[in-house]
Parts: C-alpha cells; sequence; structure tokens
C-alpha cells in the first residue's frame, strides 16, 4: 500500500519507484490517493519476475515492466503460513503446503533472476522457527538463506513498533545483501543500523494513542460525522471459541472478580462500566465482560481505587484495549492495546467510549504527524472495513523506516554513491 514509500519521501531519500506489484484494488486506491503509486504498477508480482506485458494500473494500458536491475527490493510475503498462531495446524498443513505458500518462492524466484543489490523482506516472527519445509525440519529464515545463499548474503532481526506507541507489533526482517555489491559484514550491519534506530528513537516518551491519534470532540464537523458513520459500519468479525479456551477465560474472569470483590467493591462499583455506551460495538456480552475485567486489571496494576472516580479516570484516559484479543494478552503493563493492529483489531478506547477507528490505528502507525491533522492519509473512496484490511497489511511505518534506513546506511558505507542516482523498489 506504499509504505516504503512514504518512508523514502518523508525521509528525503532521492529515489525512483520504477515498479510496484499489489493485487487488491482498495489498497491501489489508497496509493493513488495519497500520491504513492509506482511508475508501473501491477497486480501480480509475477509480471515484474517475467517482464510481461500485463495491465498497468499507473498507466492505464498494456505495458511491460522496466528491465534494469532494482537497486533496491521490497517484499512482504504472506505470514499466514508461518504465523505462530496455527502451530497446532502446522503438522496437518506444514508451511509448504499451505495456500499462502506461494509468494515466498516467487520472491526467491524474484531475487535469483531479478537480482536486486539489496533486499528487505519482512514476515511474523514465526518465520524465524523450526518448521516443516519440503519434508524436513528446518528454521524458516535458514531454508531462506539456503535458497539465496549463491548470490545473497543475509541477516535477520526482530523490530517492534512498541517503542513508538503503546503498541506490539514484533516482526521479522531480513536483510539481503547482493555478494557484488557487499559482504555478509554489510547484511549484518543493516540489522545493527535496524536495531540501533529503533532503541534510539524509543528514548523518546511513548505517545498515547487516545491523546495524539483519536479524533476528538473538537475536530471539524466533517471529521466528526465520519466518525460518527464509521464507527456503526465496521463488521463484526466472529470467531468460533473452543470449551477449553472459554472455561479458561472464564477461570480468570472469575478470579479478577473475587479479587474485586476482597477488596470491598459492591454493588454499582462492581460493575465500572454500567453507564458506558460501547460504541461501534456490537455489545455482546463477551465484549463487555472482557473490557470490564480488563478496566479492573488496569485499576489493580496502578493501585487506583474504583471508589475514587478521579483516579479511574485517570486510568481510562490512557487505557484502551483490543477485544478480539484473548484476555490472557489483555495485560495494563502492555500499554492497553493486546498485540498488534491486524485486519482483526478492535480496538476500543475507554476515555472516548467508541471504536478506534481504523484511520486512527493507521496515524499511530505512522500514517500521521501528531499535531498535523493535514497530513492524515486521503482514505476518501474507502469503506471502514477495507481502512481495517489495510490496517493489517500496512507495515509501521517507524518500524519500517528503521529497517529501511537500517539497510541504507550499512550499504551506503560499503557502495558510496549508491543513492546518488534514482533507484527502483517494488512492494
Ligand atoms: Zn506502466
Amino acid at each position: 500500500m506504499g509504505s516504503h514509500a512514504r518512508v523514502l519521501q518523508e525521509t528525503g531519500v532521492d529515489f525512483k519507484e520504477a515498479s510496484s506489484a499489489e493485487p487488491k484494488a482498495h489498497a491501489k486506491l489508497f496509493q493513488i490517493n495519497n500520491g504513492l503509486m509506482a511508475q508501473h504498477h501491477y497486480d501480480d508480482l509475477r509480471v515484474l519476475l517475467e517482464g510481461s506485458s500485463a495491465y498497468c494500473a499507473s498507466c492505464h494500458k498494456i505495458c511491460q515492466p522496466p528491465p534494469e536491475r532494482p537497486d533496491l527490493f521490497l517484499a512482504g510475503f504472506s505470514c499466514q503460513p508461518f504465523s505462530s498462531m496455527r502451530k497446532k495446524h502446522m503438522k496437518a498443513t506444514p508451511p509448504n503446503k499451505h495456500a499462502k505458500f506461494d509468494a515466498l518462492p516467487l520472491v526467491v524466484e524474484y531475487c535469483m533472476k531479478r537480482q536486486p543489490r539489496l533486499a528487505v523482506l519482512e514476515n511474523t516472527k514465526g518465520f524465524g522457527c523450526e518448521m516443516e519445509i519440503d519434508g524436513r525440519r528446518v528454521v524458516g529464515c535458514e531454508w531462506l538463506r539456503e535458497q539465496l545463499s549463491s548470490v545473497y548474503f543475509m541477516s535477520w532481526v526482530s523490530l517492534d513498533l512498541r517503542a513508538w506507541v503503546n503498541v506490539r507489533r514484533p516482526r521479522l526482517w531480513i536483510f539481503l545483501v547482493h555478494k557484488d555489491t557487499g559482504t555478509q559484514a554489510t547484511a549484518d550491519a543493516a540489522s545493527s543500523f535496524a536495531v540501533e534506530i529503533q532503541a534510539h528513537r524509543s528514548k523518546s516518551s511513548p505517545e498515547s494513542l487516545q491523546r495524539d491519534y483519536m479524533l476528538h470532540p473538537g475536530t471539524p464537523d466533517w471529521e466528526r460525522e465520519a466518525l460518527a458513520g464509521q464507527a456503526g459500519s465496521l463488521e463484526p468479525r466472529r470467531r468460533k471459541t473452543s470449551s477449553a479456551v472459554q472455561a479458561s477465560w472464564q477461570k480468570q474472569t472469575d478470579k479478577i472478580r473475587a479479587e474485586w470483590k476482597a477488596k470491598g467493591m459492591q454493588g454499582s462499583e462492581s460493575n465500572p462500566l454500567a453507564a458506558a455506551s460501547l460504541r461501534g460495538l456490537t455489545g455482546t456480552e463477551r465484549e463487555r465482560e472482557v473490557l470490564e475485567v480488563f478496566l479492573m486489571q488496569a485499576c489493580f496494576a496502578q493501585g487506583c481505587s474504583l471508589l475514587d472516580d478521579a483516579s479511574v479516570q485517570a486510568v481510562k484516559a490512557e487505557l484502551v484495549a483490543d477485544v478480539s484479543q484473548n484476555l490472557s494478552w489483555l495485560r495494563p503493563e502492555h500499554g492497553g492495546v493486546a498485540g498488534v493492529f491486524c485486519t482483526e483489531s478492535r480496538v476500543y478506547s475507554f476515555g472516548h467510549d467508541r471504536l478506534v477507528l481504523p484511520q486512527e490505528q493507521l496515524a499511530a502507525m505512522g500514517w500521521q504527524v501528531p499535531g498535523q491533522p493535514s497530513t492524515r492519509p486521503n482514505c476518501s473512496g474507502l469503506s471502514s472495513t477495507e481502512i481495517q484490511d489495510l490496517v493489517g497489511e500496512c507495515q509501521a511505518l517507524p518500524c519500517l523506516a528503521a529497517a529501511i534506513w537500517g539497510m541504507l546506511l550499512s550499504a551506503s558505507t560499503k557502495v558510496p554513491g549508491l543513492w546518488a542516482g534514482p533507484s527502483r523498489s517494488c512492494s
């Protein structure tokens, strides 16, 4: 969805994005709306790989991707085959039998055929774990290294957005340096730089999702209208919960309620969200219970009493919770948002008493400079569900920036002038 182009634009790198590939119509519209379209844009990575003629969304006609060797190749490949979320199912369906595995061999083929000087790849942390590929046990990253080792040096590292806002988004970043461009030390330096850049940024104070990224009642009328319309139109996602998970959930809930009662909370204080309207949520018992229990935990963690309204308001002002997550993921010490912003994230803001809109999640992932609403991404023509899908697809920009800068810094010390000319990339 043009995240890499946005990062390079914002950081002032002189680049030319020659070609990109992205099949989703709403992602393309987002790129066009925000001036992030590559010079040639196709639906399928195979077009870039084969250099064949295909419909180009930039030229609005059939054209051929430019044949020049790219300086930089940026790609994500589907996370689902490697996700630790499906560990139980991995035995029945090993990653390479998964329907979405095919993107990975395509990325390998692209590197071997087009020989980009540098490449930055991204995937879930699960790709760094041992799994079965082609009938043998191997760490995903090691498998990839084997595939590319004749031509590339490789290094990888996990980066987490948590340094920027109170959201965890651990992702594995893979750095590839062509053997005619650098050494193993160049690839390793890219990893180290990325970690250092992120660590440096984490020294600034963490920003609050509610304070800095959500639209406030004082925002212009048109924004409030959009907000009112969209909070109601988000489609709820329903998942079946196993009885074992339900039992474990009930146990945790009972435990915290008992603890709450032992502290003397009775009657109306026993339901801290009785007056909440929970705008944008479906209003199921489970959602309400998740939020109540989570708020109690947060109050415990901060030593606050629900009998003291001012201290509860202070906790609420900073508190958000993702009701799409299991309760065990919802820990107040994580800053409120459990896990990551993804396609399924349904993040409730206690301070605003409503669901966080997907465009606000985009803002928190770097698509807005705090205090400068004019830099908010243009989402016109997209439904809330489509924007939420982009949230899931989109890189958290600070994380991506750290990775790209890590690569540029390490390579530019080895290859002076590499970035002087127009560079090319594809997504
Ligand atoms: Zn074109």
